[in-house]
């Protein structure tokens, strides 16, 4: 995990020169390389305020300085809320979400994805729901009089997410 590993010193083997270009030749990244780590987008960044580690600036200057599989493995990479305020501050307009966006997609890719996601998708799947109902809260509707919750169409839902990357990862992960 980042908040464990971020603290560990950082070895000149573990930079990745040419991650920055990679990322930003990708839809989203483009101008990670702007970035002069002013820190306006944590100052700002409500999920930042709550968390001890969560922090855009130090996200980015990962990237910028390769430290791919620190910055990939990182838990708190998938804190961001996507409200959008650090792109919004960003003098640079770094456009600071959607690197993150992109730099999750990268740690999907190499099955970095947090259990809570992984369980989420698999409800969704398989009820339609991204929790599952408790049967005790069902059965709290039917002593209130309130109508049954709607069925989850889970084959239309395979059908719409078939081929996503995510879900490949997750598969992948699994087997
Ligand atoms: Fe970098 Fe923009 Fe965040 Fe400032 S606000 S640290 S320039 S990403």
């Amino acid at each position: 995990m980042m908040s464990e590993k971020v603290k560990e010193p950082i070895k000149a083997s573990e930079m990745d020169p040419n991650f920055k270009y990679e990322i930003s030749k990708m839809h989203g990244g483009e101008k990670l390389l702007r970035c002069f780590q002013c820190g306006t987008c944590t100052s700002d960044c409500p999920v930042a305020k709550f968390s001890e580690t969560y922090r855009p600036r130090q996200i980015i200057r990962m990237a910028q300085l390769g430290l791919k599989e620190r910055v990939l493995s990182s838990d708190t990479l998938w804190l961001c809320a996507a409200c959008f305020t650090c792109t919004d501050r960003c003098p640079q307009d770094v456009e600071v979400a959607s690197v993150i966006r992109v730099l999750r997609n990268l740690a999907a890719e190499k099955g970095f994805i947090p259990q809570v996601f992984k369980e989420q998708v698999a409800s969704i799947l398989e009820s339609g729901y991204a929790y599952k109902i408790p049967d005790l809260r069902i059965k709290k509707r039917e002593t209130l009089g309130l109508p049954p919750l709607p069925k989850g169409n889970s084959a239309s839902i395979k059908k719409a997410l078939h081929g996503v990357a995510f879900l490949k990862a997750i598969e992948k992960k699994g087997e």
